[in-house]
């Protein structure tokens, strides 16, 4: 019955061991996919920054074109101004140099508008592209971290499904569908009694079982959760162990 205990207590450290490689070999692969996610999506933000940053320079080329034609006029008006005598033709003419300038100055309003949004999503395209650098650089590491996890998991799961087969192997039947069941609905099948409480649910074992299972003569299962109980030899009365 010890030996059969203590093979039941290996084997949850092996499936322990099993689970924890298992878990480290999917948990990089879930990241990476995250990354490659996040990289679809900041691709498709800078291709969208860029589109806007070409609209924006058109439309400051344009505006600058409009200014340039706008002065231009009020440059020839304001020499025609020069010539002219007629006091009525002479006024109607001021006001049209006045409201072309003030046109002018609308245009460049405008044109300083457009430069302060294409400096702002230049900005933001700059940080993004840098995001995306740093993101494609942490994918590859990733990935690489990935493979060498891989790797060593899948030796070290070599050797514990050999050394589980063995296990298995030389448990009583009853004993191992015990295990089986009881960790599948709990996790873990085996807990520890540490001051005469299960370390699987918290709960106090009664007085005469906790004596049957220092005994070590049957196994003992908590009344609460179900789990096999077990004492670690350093903790079992020297008494106990004289006697059996
Ligand atoms: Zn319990």
């Amino acid at each position: 019955m010890k030996e059969q205990l203590r093979l039941l207590e290996r084997l949850q450290e092996i499936d322990n061991q099993i689970d924890h490689h298992e878990q480290e070999m999917s948990r990089l692969p879930l990241e990476i996919q995250e990354i490659a996610r996040s990289l679809v999506v900041l691709r498709r933000e800078i291709s969208d920054s860029r589109e806007r940053i070409g609209t924006a320079e058109k439309e400051y080329g344009r505006k600058e074109q409009d200014l340039a034609s706008e002065q231009e006029k009020i440059k020839k008006s304001e020499r025609r101004l020069l010539n002219i005598k007629n006091q009525k033709e002479y006024n109607a003419l001021s006001r049209e140099v006045k409201l072309g300038k003030k046109v002018a100055g609308e245009i460049e309003d405008s044109i300083l508008a457009y430069m302060t949004e294409i400096e702002t999503l230049k900005k933001i395209l700059e940080r993004k592209e840098k995001e995306y650098e740093e993101s494609e650089q942490d994918l590859l590491a990733k990935k690489g971290q990935s493979e060498a996890i891989s790797e060593e998991a899948k030796k070290a799961l070599v050797f514990l499904s050999a050394e589980k087969e063995e296990i298995t192997a030389s448990l009583d039947r009853d004993f191992l569908k015990k295990y089986q069941t009881v960790k599948k609905f709990r996790g873990t099948a085996l807990a520890e009694l540490q001051s005469g409480s299960c370390t699987g649910c918290h709960i106090s074992i009664p007085p005469q079982l906790h004596i049957r299972l220092l005994k070590q003569e049957e196994m003992i299962t908590c009344p609460n959760c179900h789990r096999i109980l077990y004492v670690k030899p350093e903790n079992i009365p020297v008494l106990n162990k004289l006697d059996a």
